[in-house]
Order: structure tokens, then sequence, then C-alpha cells
């Protein structure tokens, strides 16, 4: 199996290459007599959850989403949520206590049903 492959699939991007100029030369389509060359992954870029150092990288961890550290090795795995963040609904920012989950991304507030 390869990770690398799989983490593409997981962002639905598929990428395709043709050349003009090799068309119109006539030689057949320069995909087809040139050696294949690896499609450019995108790179990922964030702030270690661990040691605060800027990371970047091509793959993601399945689990966090983060790319692995590259001082101090480690993925978001395991790193220690902050103690405050902000509601993806009102956007502000509020202390864990007012997440119902530790992956919860709106708070109790904008969770809450509208009253009947
Ligand atoms: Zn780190
Ligand atoms: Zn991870
Ligand atoms: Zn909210």
């Amino acid at each position: 199996m390869n990770l690398w492959l799989d983490a593409v699939a997981d962002r639905g991007l598929v990428h395709a290459v043709f050349s003009e100029t090799r068309y119109w030369g006539s030689d057949g389509l320069s995909l087809l007599d040139e050696a294949p060359t690896a499609a450019r992954p995108i790179s990922i870029s964030g702030t270690c959850r661990h040691c605060g150092a800027d990371t970047w990288g091509y793959t993601a961890c399945e689990d966090c989403g983060d790319v692995r550290c590259r001082s101090c090795h480690r993925c978001g795995c395991g790193a220690p949520r902050p103690a405050t963040w902000v509601c993806t609904v009102c956007w502000l920012e509020k202390g864990k206590a007012q997440f119902r989950t530790a992956t919860s991304t709106a708070c109790l507030e904008c969770e809450r049903p509208p009253a009947p």
C-alpha cells in the first residue's frame, strides 16, 4: 500500500498533465515516450503542536492531519489541546469547558439546538 497515493486520494485530487507542444510535433503523446515524472505533491505547512517549530511536508498524519515536525519528529497526535480555541460558528475564543468534546468545532452555545 502506498501511503502517499492514499493521501492524495483523500483530498480527491487528480493530476493529469498533457503537453501540447509535443502533441503537435506528431511524435505521439509525450507522456508515452518520456519517463513519467512523479506528480508534484502539495506541501502542507503549520506549526508543531509540541515544540512550536514551523513544520512542513508532503504527507499529513491520517489521525491528526498534522505534518510530522522536523525538530521533534512528532505529528499532532498526543499534543495537548490549547486551553482555549475558537468556535467555528460564532468565532469567539472560548475555554475548553465551552466545548462538548475535544473534537467539537462549535461551542456549546452554538451546538445547542434552538429552543422550541
Ligand atoms: Zn516539534
Ligand atoms: Zn498524528
Ligand atoms: Zn460558538
